[in-house]
């Protein structure tokens, strides 16, 4: 399945827009789909901006600043040679340095990482932070690798990368297959090459090395304040509530562990092998040490649980009952008849932790039905928001405690939902987050190029 947004007709304004982004980018679908949810719900803004069509915003907003693809040799544990293909596109730096992170994983395509870089101009935006939008990556797959392995897949990747890196210039942070013994191998590479010592340069990092509290739990926590407020317009909370989240990385087991904090009950969590339905609630310090400290598979955990968790093999974790959907582990992840599923047996809101896990056809489905719907790049930006918060320590040479950091987090999430519901209010579509999100991410990133002439 492909990323599936809305494949609509457009307003002949943008409709010509993204013709050329189709041409230019031919076969890219995940990045197409990407571009035409913002052209999409961007035309009226558009239509009010006069300005913005005569210095050709749009085209430029959807033409990468800059593309670097390049080969990534290294040896394996026997000695036998591999290559992989690595990218970096640095896509919108009117707001400050590229920013976003690398991911690594098999499927990994120009499509893919455009798409991610896209989505992460607005998200990185939406912050009201002062970094621009960029993702990389490569088609190499961290399953089953060995540390020494990863570490010269590591060492290679960032062999080529360091000479398009800085920490005013571009500063990567980890994704799905990538992070803190990645992000540590990529930083030693960056010093030992450049040598300088620059911190700034990458976030993520460990807390003995730069790093900042709060960043590995940030995107989960983050997804879960942003919902936890989009409730609260509705008058009610996460507590007692059921909720299922998909996934078991970095963002879905902080999920889990936020969610619970509220008084929800998190009944199941997935990876690509099935999920775990639990129906006392994750036991979360357990997957912790099966995902983080084990590295095994999510089969471990129920094992681990006995009597009490049933792992379901190849099974869909969108087929658990919830009242509350928080799907953070990949692109069209929930489809159609998921949502349709869902929806029939009471769910009030989904929140995405992933980018863009929704099929267009769900999210039609969950706006017509009235669920709150906070889609990722207000949802999940509390991970790249606290990215920010560690440059800004990197900078000072400070670091700041727990607690500071993660009020500061909380702060962040609950002005990007303030953001998303007056925007939403003022061009007439109240309580559509979704369109909230785009504009005044949008906005906030046209008016900046405005402003710095014909770049
Ligand atoms: N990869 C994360 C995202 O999708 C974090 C990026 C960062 O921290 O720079 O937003």
């Amino acid at each position: 399945m492909l990323t599936a947004r809305e494949p609509l007709s457009l307003a002949p304004a943008v409709a010509e827009v993204f013709e050329t982004v189709k041409r230019r980018n031919p076969g890219e679908l995940e990045f197409h789909r990407a571009v035409h949810e913002v052209l999409e719900i961007v035309a009226p803004v558009v239509e009010r901006h006069p300005e913005y069509v005569e210095a050709k915003l749009l085209e430029r907003i959807c033409e990468p600043e800059r593309q670097i693809i390049f080969r990534v040799p290294w040896t394996d544990d026997r000695g036998q040679v591999h290559v992989n293909r690595g990218y970096r596109v640095e896509f919108n730096s009117a707001l400050g340095p590229y920013k976003g992170g690398l991911r690594f994983a098999p499927n990994v395509t120009a499509s893919i990482v455009k798409f991610l870089g896209f989505e992460q101009v607005f998200k990185n935006a939406l912050t009201g932070m002062p970094i621009g939008g960029g993702k990389g990556g490569a088609d190499f797959d961290p399953k089953g690798r060995s540390d020494g392995e990863i570490m010269r897949f590591c060492q290679s990747f960032m062999t080529e990368l360091h000479r398009h890196l800085g920490e005013h210039t571009d500063v990567p942070a980890g994704d799905a297959g990538v992070g803190e013994r990645e992000l540590g191998f990529l930083f030693g590479q960056y010093k030992r090459i450049t040598n300088r010592y620059e911190s700034g340069v990458l976030t993520g990092k460990g807390i003995a090395w730069g790093g900042s509290q709060v960043r590995p739990e940030a995107t989960g926590y983050g997804t879960v304040y942003f919902v936890e407020e989009m409730l609260r317009m509705r008058d009610t909370s996460f507590d007692g509530r059921t909720v299922v989240v998909s996934g078991s990385g970095n963002v879905a087991v902080h999920a889990i562990e936020k969610a619970q904090q509220l008084g929800a009950r998190v009944v199941a969590c997935s990876d690509s092998s099935g999920f775990v339905h639990d129906a006392d609630g994750i036991d979360v310090e357990l997957l912790k040490e099966v995902k983080f400290v084990e590295r095994a598979r999510i089969s471990a955990y129920a094992e681990r649980r006995g009597s009490r968790a049933t792992f379901v093999p190849e099974g869909c974790v969108w087929d658990v009952d919830c009242e509350i959907a928080l799907p953070c582990a990949t692109q069209n992840e929930l489809d159609e008849e998921h949502a349709r599923r869902l929806i029939e047996r009471g769910l009030i809101a989904v929140g995405e932790g992933a980018n863009m896990p929704c099929t267009a056809e769900a999210v039609k489905l969950f706006r017509e039905a009235g669920v709150a719907f906070g889609p990722g790049k207000a949802a999940n930006a509390g991970g790249v928001a606290t990215s920010a918060l560690e440059m800004q320590q990197n900078a000072s040479r400070d670091s700041w405690t727990f607690e500071y950091t993660e009020r500061r987090l909380l702060e962040i999430m609950r002005s990007i939902h303030a953001t998303c519901y007056e925007t939403a209010e003022e061009y007439g579509m109240p309580g559509d987050y979704l369109a909230g999100a785009n504009i005044a991410g949008f906005v906030r990133v046209a008016d900046a190029m405005l402003a710095l002439g014909l770049i």
